[in-house]
């Protein structure tokens, strides 16, 4: 078993230290463990977001999880990722970050447009052209390659039984098909009755013929140890008929 989604107190609004995440994880018996903490920006303005990691905390978090993949090598494997953002004005930061740290991989979490000094949030009810954007940015960060899959592809809050739903879905479903990059099952979202994951979607996820990955988008440890919700959404995915797999595309 193994997770690609996981957080850390890092990012301001998750708890525990990555030593607890992998603890739990080793408890649950996971194989392979990845930290995927909220990435930094470096802004041009002086915006301060207040839920992700501060840039100059990033290399504590990569120095840590060095650290403790060492520590813990004989029990779990570790890797060293990412959750960002497609923000295009800030793409060569990210490159030149991505070069500059061990970092693993990275994972879509298509959260704002543009960037969040300005950008609206797309968890939040959307207008038709909004719904467009969201989509349009998800397949410029599949088509950059540097994106390992794809986190709550359906955060996008937007009528799902409207025809344009679909019509716009399917574009970012067909995307992910043609570059092999699985779409997110999130348990986060599933566990607290969020309006993603939904139905709506990963039955165009079926009909496409994506590949589904389900991510714990842990924010606190004991997320790793509740197997029951992973178990429920296992079940549920294979009853849907859609393909799962644990198998990410890594930087290095
Ligand atoms: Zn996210
Ligand atoms: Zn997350």
């Amino acid at each position: 078993m193994k997770n690609y989604h996981t957080h850390t107190k890092r990012c301001y609004h998750a708890i525990d230290n990555e030593e607890d995440y992998i603890l739990a994880a080793i408890k649950s018996g996971y194989s392979e463990l990845g930290f995927s903490d909220h990435t930094p920006w470096h802004y041009d303005s002086s915006f301060h977001s207040t839920m992700r990691m501060e840039e100059d905390k990033l290399e504590g978090y990569v120095n840590t999880l060095l650290g403790l993949r060492e520590k813990y090598k004989n029990q779990i494997s570790i890797k060293i990722g990412l959750e960002c953002e497609y923000f295009e004005k800030y793409i060569p930061w990210l490159k030149k970050t991505l070069k500059n740290y061990p970092i693993d991989y990275i994972i879509l979490g298509n959260h704002f447009d543009d960037t969040d000094e300005t950008g609206i949030y797309f968890g939040r009810p959307l207008t038709q052209q909004q719904l467009t954007k969201y989509v349009d940015n998800c397949i410029k960060a599949i088509h950059s390659g540097l994106y390992s899959y794809v986190a709550h592809p359906d955060l996008a809050c937007y009528k799902t039984d409207d025809p344009f739903y679909y019509q716009e879905m399917k574009r970012l479903c067909l995307a992910a098909k043609e570059a092999n990059m699985p779409l997110e099952f999130n348990l986060l979202g599933y566990s607290t009755n969020r309006h993603y994951p939904n139905t709506t979607f990963f039955k165009i996820a079926k009909e496409v013929g994506n590949k589904v990955i389900i991510g714990t988008d842990a924010h606190e440890s004991s997320a790793l140890l509740d197997m029951q919700t992973y178990q429920q959404a296992k079940a549920l995915l294979e009853q849907m008929g859609l393909e799962l797999t644990e198998e990410i595309k890594f930087l290095r």
